[in-house]
């Protein structure tokens, strides 16, 4: 166990609140990340609103950059040390993540939405008690997460901690619609509508 500060909602649409907590040691392909900066997405401020009370009190967060602190014991391609920004969780087995779209992954409800893990536990404990997590496989409003290695991404130790983090959500949605969804042919004109991260993302 592990102590770190979280912002914690207590109950939907309660506010942030910033509270110790407790973090497990990372299981053998999870990995252990100090944050160093997290983007708040408008999703975390929706769901926060309409989260359901059965997964309260909870950590939102899913634009998370940071150090990597530990691994486990079956993670390969990540050491302490490295840096990294999060992203949303996939199984890596079901058929759309063998065919290279994790974004579709058959068990993305579970894993990034469930509260936890996905198979019923959660890696934070707040007074004792399980405290939900695993929002996008990271729960990134926290100095620390436990975050599967299939949502680590290690990027340049230069690249600002504030630029590495919204790639893990806004950075990737924009850009990744239009590059890899739409590629407009050369002459041709894009529309976007809203000019938040995503917008900017997709402008850029
Ligand atoms: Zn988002
Ligand atoms: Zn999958």
């Amino acid at each position: 166990m592990r102590r770190a500060r979280a912002a914690v909602v207590r109950e939907p649409g309660a506010p942030f609140t910033v509270l110790e907590v407790e973090l497990e040691d990372p299981r053998p392909r999870e990995v252990l990340v100090r944050m160093t900066a997290a983007g708040v997405c408008h999703t975390d401020l929706g769901i926060q609103a309409g989260w359901p009370r059965r997964l309260t009190p909870m950590v939102f967060g899913h634009e998370g950059a940071g150090r990597v602190e530990a691994v486990g014991a079956e993670v390969t391609g990540l050491v302490p040390g490295d840096t990294v920004c999060l992203t949303f969780a996939s199984c890596g087995g079901c058929g759309q993540c063998t065919a290279g779209h994790p974004a579709y992954c058959d068990a993305a409800r579970d894993l990034n939405l469930s509260g936890g893990r996905g198979d019923g536990s959660t890696p934070l404990r707040l007074d004792g008690a399980p405290l939900h997590g695993g929002f996008f496989g990271q729960s990134s409003f926290a100095t620390y997460a436990v975050v599967h290695q299939r949502g680590v991404v290690r990027v340049p130790a230069d690249l600002a901690p504030t630029l590495a983090a919204p790639l893990g959500c806004g950075g990737q949605t924009g850009a990744g619609t239009v590059l890899n969804r739409l590629r407009p042919e050369p002459g041709t004109s894009l529309v976007v509508l809203g000019a938040g991260g995503v917008g900017l993302s997709a402008l850029m």
